[in-house]
């Protein structure tokens, strides 16, 4: 009987589950370390495994996982985040086009700068919110719109469907940096894009301890073929381990995005209320500029607050180094709750005002949270 894979939460437990398995088999996958495979004894034959770096059982079925949680055909994975977000930069012809925004993550930033020329790409940086502003922005020969929203780390919303109705008619793909909202709180693909991309090491993980991405396209896709190929031939694939552990997080991924977006909420409103606070960026928040369309594109908030306190770097650093419960590190997503002086993690060309924190709300208790943060700020 093939299993109803209808919501995320059942899609993010059974997806790429065989519904066929032999009587009395374990209901978690084996691992397979094997990074070679036994050919038959008449010769390797189309869809046999062969090699791990081509495909390998447990990456197949983290691929299957992510491509049904987004909503998309097919999902190709990466060792990380920047090696998906390199491989749609890749994928584009020579001379090629992009668009992206102003406040995009400082790892794409770095590689835009670092290898736009070596791949014969130009860049330019718009203010993604301002519909016109990207409508003046494309060229004849742009190819490609780059997307984050919320975007790391000012949590500038854009509107998604007004950005890919604007790419359609002048033949533009659109790829959505996801890695903040998750399948579960946006779907890029359902509003027009051709391409989503992750940070698995994030939410997907959940728990700090795998490094991954993916970018997913639907059926008969160009660019997911093109991205194949860079997958496969340039070799930056998760290992099986990852895969494994990552498809085994995944289960748990809605219910504790469910809590994320929870906690945050109630700790942007506590944050928006202390005096020692000069701004909140969350869109959550009524006040926040984006507030209106992130409520209509959006099924929750997310866990990524970011806010500004009174005072200079100094300051913000040292309230950052008073919490006994929220932990200072950089990234985002885990159950632990963590948070970082921004600017101080994106170096010398980091745009970031100097009094920014940025938050990453976990799965503690959030009055525990609320303790810990009105302590550090007092
Ligand atoms: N995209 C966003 C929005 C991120 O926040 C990050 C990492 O923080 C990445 C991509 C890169 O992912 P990774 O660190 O897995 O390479």
């Amino acid at each position: 009987m093939k299993k109803s894979l209808q919501h995320l939460e059942t899609i993010a437990i059974h997806a790429g589950m065989s519904d066929e398995q032999p009587p009395n088999s374990g209901i978690v996958p084996p691992l397979e370390p094997s990074t070679i495979f036994e050919h038959r004894p008449e010769g390797w034959k189309e869809g046999d495994w062969n090699y791990t770096r081509y495909s390998n059982p447990n990456r197949n079925q983290l691929e299957q996982v992510l491509a049904a949680l987004e909503g998309g055909a097919e999902a190709v994975t990466f060792s990380s985040g920047v090696a998906a977000i390199g491989a749609v930069f890749q994928a584009l012809p020579k001379g090629a086009h992009v668009l992206y925004p102003e406040d995009v993550y400082m790892g794409t930033r770095t590689l835009i700068r670092e290898y736009a020329d070596r791949w014969e790409l130009s860049f330019d940086a718009v203010d993604m919110t301002d519909l016109d502003a990207v409508e003046d922005a494309t060229q004849p020969h742009t190819a490609l719109l780059w997307l984050e929203t919320p975007s790391n780390p000012l949590l500038h919303i854009t509107d998604v469907k007004a950005i890919t109705d604007i790419a359609k008619g002048k033949n533009i793909a659109v790829c959505a940096d996801s890695t903040w909202p998750t399948p579960y709180n946006l779907r890029p693909l359902e509003l027009g894009a051709d391409l989503v991309m992750h940070s698995t090491t994030k939410y997907f993980s959940g728990h700090s301890d795998i490094l991954g991405g993916v970018v997913t396209g639907p059926p008969d896709s160009e660019w997911i073929a093109r991205i194949r190929t860079i997958q496969q031939i340039q070799g930056a694939v998760p290992s099986p381990r990852d895969c494994w552990l990552l498809t085994r997080s995944i289960r748990t991924f809605p219910y504790r995005m469910r809590a994320h977006n929870e906690h945050a909420q109630r700790i942007a409103e506590f944050l928006d209320d202390h005096k020692q606070v000069e701004q909140v960026f969350y869109p959550g928040l009524s006040s926040h500029k984006g507030h209106e369309i992130a409520k209509n594109q959006m099924n929750g908030f997310g866990g990524m607050i970011s806010f500004l306190i009174h005072g200079d770097a100094e300051r913000a650093l040292q309230v950052v180094a008073q919490s006994k419960l929220i932990l200072r590190a950089t990234s985002l997503g885990g159950v632990e709750s963590t948070w970082e002086h921004r600017k101080t993690s994106e170096g010398e060309t980091s745009q970031t005002p100097d009094n920014l924190i940025r938050l990453s709300v976990g799965l503690e208790h959030p009055d525990d949270l609320i303790q810990d943060l009105r302590e550090a700020l007092n």
